[in-house]
């Protein structure tokens, strides 16, 4: 049965390298795949993950009818065994509506890849969709650690490696961004209510007010 496969993990979780690992393996054993993005760090039209591999992609147009350009490309005699769908938190809703009806009426499996939630711990709408119709959902093994070890769970936004809680749900950026620039970090869930950044620990960890003070 084909089906529709969630896998969600935080940022920096390898869900970019796994799109393509199933993309290599299955185009191993001759099947062609139809891959769709949506803001890649690579830029328009990639797929691409955080150890260097990069491949083509069809980036997705906001309003964009994604099971329509399916069936457009079938008829045009194009191939497409399977879908993936990378940074798949980015769709509309009514996109993901599109790919379940890829799965239903196309008879076809599509992997969709995405953060489930937002640096203010809220749900993408696309994601939340994914969450409501995929036929199974995979939370990714390849665990971020926060800068404390722990299991890093949420995403913060950074600008100089303060965490901010304000601005619009979709900024694109990046972890190790320069000075000045919006930049991204996963946290445990503890550090992300407390705020507190790798940068921020290291501030506070050197500030003299919390040394120990000789008493007179
Ligand atoms: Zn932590």
């Amino acid at each position: 049965m084909p089906e529709l496969v969630f896998f969600s993990g935080t940022m920096d979780c390898g869900k970019s390298t796994l799109a393509l690992q199933i993309e290599h393996n299955r185009s191993a054993r001759g099947l062609t795949g139809m891959i769709f993005t949506r803001d890649d760090r690579a830029g328009e039209g990639k797929l691409s993950s955080r150890l260097g591999l990069v491949t083509d992609a069809v980036e997705v147009e906001d309003g964009q009818d994604v099971y329509a350009f399916l069936v457009d490309h079938l008829s045009r005699g194009g191939r497409a065994d399977y879908v993936i769908a990378d940074e798949a938190q980015f769709l509309a809703p009514e996109q993901i509506d599109q790919l379940a009806r890829v799965v239903d009426d196309l008879g076809l499996d599509v992997f969709a890849f995405g953060i489930t939630t937002d640096f203010r711990s809220k749900l993408f709408p696309g994601s939340q969709r994914l969450v409501e119709l995929a036929d199974r959902i995979e939370v990714l093994q390849v665990e971020a650690l926060c800068w404390c070890g722990a299991r890093a769970t949420h995403n913060a936004r950074t600008i100089d490696g303060e965490m901010v809680v304000e601005g619009a749900q979709v900024v694109v950026g990046d972890v190790n961004q320069s000075a000045g620039q919006v930049g991204y970090e996963v946290l445990c869930r503890r550090h992300h209510r407390r705020r507190m950044t790798a940068a921020t620990a290291r501030a506070a960890a050197l500030s003299p007010d919390t040394l120990p003070v000789p008493t007179a």
